[in-house]
Parts: C-alpha cells; sequence; structure tokens
C-alpha cells in the first residue's frame, strides 16, 4: 500500500452520525495499537499499519450463541453477531453466499497419502462461484453504513463479479478496474452485472495502485473500493470460512488447514476466526497449523518463507493462477508471522503442477476448482510428499473457485471419442 496515499485516501468523507456495524466497536491499528472510530480509514494516522475490526464481544454467552448460529440462516449470516455488520442484514438485498460444502475427500485422500481425514472446503458454489462473495458481502453492509452509492475494487478477477454482482442485487452502481489481460470467464463474469468493468494496462499491482491514486481524486473520493478504504470490513469476511469449517466438523478446529495466498488476507482471518471461535469458548483450545499456498510463477511469500525473511520481497508475475497474482502482497509479512507461529508452512506449486491438481481433485471427488484450487492441492501434495503435512492429522484444503473461471488451464481437456450414433461404432471405439 503506497504510503503517500495514506492520508488523502483516508479523508473520504463518513456519512454524518454513528454507524450501526453490529458487535464492530472501533478500528484498531495492526501495528501499534491505536484506535479510531469505524469510517472508511484503512491506514493507522500513527504509523501507518492497516487498520482491523475491533469488537466489543462481551456478553457473549459461548452456548447460547452457538444456539443462535445453528438457527440461523444458511449463509454467512449465521455468523452475524461476530461479523462488522447489522443485526437485520439478513432482511436487505444481498447475495447471502456462505455455507458451502465441506465435502469428505477419501478418495483423494487415498491418492495423497492423507489417512487422518481429508475435507475440500468447496467454494465455487458461492453466487459468482469464488470465495470473493462472503468479503464482499461485509463491504457492501460499510458501504451502505457509511453512505456510498458507488462500489469499486482493484481486483485479479473474482472479485471484479462479486462487487459487480453484490451492487446489482444492492442498487447501487459499480466501477471495477481489472489486470486487461484476464481470462475471458472471469472478464465476462464481471461485465454482465451491467455496471462498468475498466481494464488498466499493466498488472494487478498497477491496478492496485491506481485505485488508491483514484481515491485520493475528487471523482473517487465519494466511492467504496471494497479492498481499499473499505478493506478493515471486507477483510472480516475471510472468517466465514474458519467458522463454517469449525461448525461443519461438529464444532471442532482441524489439525492442519491449506489457504491459497493472494495479498495473504484470507489466511490472515482465518487465523483470527479460528482465534475468536477459541476465546468465545465455542471450540476447544487445541493447536492448529496454516499452510500457505502460491503458484511458482507468483510465490514472493513461499520465497520469504524458505528463505527465512521477515520482508517480502515483489515479484513480476507470471502464473495460469491469475486470481492468486499479487507480486507484492499487502498482508504477506502477517501470513510468515501465522505460519511460523502455527508451526506451518507456506509452499509453492508450478503451472504443470496445478493442472494435475485441478484434473486430480476433478477426477477423486467431483469437484472442478479453478486455478487456486489447483494451487491448494498441489500445494497439499507437495507438503505430504516432503513430510511438512501430517498424514495422520486431520486436514482441511480450501478451493475458493470455481473451474468454469479457468477453462484454458485444462482446454486439452475434451471428448475421449466421437462415434457414429451405432452399435458397431461403439463397440469398435473399445468402449464397453
Ligand atoms: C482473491 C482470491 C483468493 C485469496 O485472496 P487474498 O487476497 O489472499 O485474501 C483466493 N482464491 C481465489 C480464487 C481468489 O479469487
Amino acid at each position: 500500500m503506497a504510503v503517500q496515499t495514506v492520508e488523502s485516501a483516508n479523508a473520504a468523507t463518513p456519512a454524518a452520525g454513528s454507524v450501526d456495524l453490529g458487535p464492530a466497536a472501533a478500528l484498531s491499528c495492526r501495528e501499534c495499537g491505536h484506535r479510531v472510530p469505524l469510517g472508511p480509514v484503512f491506514a493507522c494516522e500513527e504509523c501507518f499499519g492497516p487498520l482491523e475490526i475491533a469488537y466489543d464481544f462481551a456478553g457473549l454467552d459461548a452456548a447460547e450463541l452457538r444456539r443462535r448460529i445453528e438457527s440461523g440462516p444458511a449463509s454467512i449470516w449465521r455468523y452475524a453477531p461476530l461479523l462488522p455488520v447489522p443485526a437485520d442484514v439478513a432482511g436487505k438485498p444481498n447475495l447471502n453466499p456462505g455455507w458451502t460444502p465441506l465435502v469428505r475427500a477419501d478418495r483423494l485422500a487415498a491418492e495423497l497419502g492423507v489417512t487422518g481425514g481429508l475435507f475440500v472446503k468447496d467454494d465455487s458454489g458461492n453466487p459468482t462461484h469464488s470465495f470473493k462473495d462472503r468479503v464482499v458481502a461485509q463491504a457492501l453492509e460499510a458501504a451502505r453504513a457509511f453512505g456510498f452509492t458507488t462500489l469499486s475494487c482493484s481486483s485479479t478477477g473474482n472479485l471484479a463479479g462479486a462487487v459487480g454482482a453484490a451492487a446489482a442485487r444492492a442498487g447501487l452502481r459499480s466501477c471495477v478496474f481489472i489486470p486487461h489481460d484476464l481470462e475471458q470467464g472471469k472478464v465476462v463474469m464481471a461485465a454482465v452485472y451491467g455496471g462498468d468493468l475498466v481494464g488498466i494496462e499493466g498488472t494487478y499491482d498497477d491496478v492496485n495502485r491506481f485505485c488508491s491514486e483514484l481515491i485520493g481524486d475528487p471523482a473517487g473520493e465519494s466511492w467504496g473500493f471494497v479492498n481499499v478504504n473499505l478493506r478493515p470490513y471486507y477483510a472480516e469476511g475471510s472468517k466465514t470460512l474458519a467458522y463454517e469449517i469449525c461448525e461443519q466438523l461438529g464444532w471442532r478446529v482441524p489439525d492442519q488447514i491449506v489457504v491459497p495466498i493472494a495479498s495473504g488476507s484470507q489466511l490472515t482471518k482465518i487465523d483470527k476466526g479460528l482465534r475468536e471461535l477459541i476465546s468465545l469458548g465455542l471450540v476447544e483450545d487445541r493447536p492448529y497449523k496454516i499452510f500457505g499456498a502460491q503458484a511458482e510463477g507468483c510465490s514472493p511469500v513461499a520465497a520469504a518463507f524458505k528463505a527465512g525473511h521477515d520482508v517480502v520481497r515483489p515479484q513480476k508475475p507470471d502464473t495460469i493462477a491469475k486470481s492468486l497474482a499479487i507480486g507484492n502482497p499487502a498482508d504477506g509479512p502477517y501470513v510468515l508471522d501465522i505460519a511460523r507461529r502455527t508451526g506451518g508452512a507456506v509452499e509453492d506449486v508450478t503451472d504443470a503442477q496445478i493442472v494435475d491438481a485441478i484434473r486430480l481433485l476433478a477426477r477423486t471427488e467431483g469437484v472442478f476448482a479453478e486455478t487456486a484450487g489447483g494451487v491448494t492441492v498441489g500445494v497439499t501434495r507437495k507438503l505430504v510428499e516432503s513430510g511438512v503435512l501430517d498424514p495422520a492429522l486431520t486436514t482441511v484444503v480450501l478451493n475458493t473457485g470455481d473451474g468454469l473461471k479457468t477453462l484454458d488451464a485444462v482446454a486439452d481437456t475434451g471428448l475421449t471419442t466421437t462415434i457414429r450414433p451405432s452399435l458397431e461404432s461403439f463397440h469398435a471405439a473399445g468402449l464397453g
């Protein structure tokens, strides 16, 4: 995040009066702890560190909370008491993502040699077919609370579609920015919702830098950029993945979780979500390991992890896993902390291994993942083979997007054969 833009970006006008964002009490700096009132700001005025939501969970009784969650809607809103949203959120027009399947992956486990229980948290079934609907749903509530009428973002593809769809459902304008060379599936998906979709000649990191500048310009200062000035709210949406995984395992924390890394936000918030469940007494306090997964062609966090560095050196991405192609990941250093603190690791796989893993997951479990899912499954395989991931422990692998969005990755897949509509032709082909 460019420091020179922090003050201008923070100057965006919040709505007058107080905002109702449920249990969210304030924004707190992750670096220095400085607290400021809830508003559309993302960087600490004292030290430029990232702001995140501080909650007032006082008075939440674990048994009562658990009952409330279990009787809630089959969407992320069952966790509304733990999110920065008003209590009546489920009644407003919203895509209501989440509560996606936790697939018990026994056949994949057998192929990988995992014996302790392997699960795929399959987020491809969200309304716009990626995990991004979770984070956008939170940002939308913040945008409403602050009175923004245009939703925007910089996107590696999936976020563009999620923002376009959420804005359409909510009756807001959207104007989103993407690198000009994304997969057709993502461009079409983002455009069909009718908002403005702007290709930028550059990488995602160029797009993101441009958005930080736009926020300081009069044209953009009244816009809600879901992953810039609304980032503290947006980021909280990823906690719901941790909540759902634990609830779907019978209110139990898995031993190992394999998470894809783009900016690293999702991984840090999954950790935050697990720690919240533990401190609220909703799950037993037991150790867990978080593993980060990147593509070799964009592996700044994995490189830093392997080299034992605390800082992440930016890279220029070149990989088929475009949804993860962030060369300068904002949350990279926090990901390193979490991987090291929990005893996990950060690993990367080649594009060829990503494609193999997409096919492996599809063939064994009937789950067609986008390239990001190929990254997590491929990294899981690599970590089991190298003995870093313990095959005897319960392991959850995230699939964060739908394979239909990245068809090119497996474009050489096709017909087994073509026959004439006759039994003779069928038998000649050796099919039965
Ligand atoms: C955005 C995205 C992620 C993770 O993003 P973070 O920036 O690390 O939170 C993972 N998978 C897919 C498919 C995505 O689109």
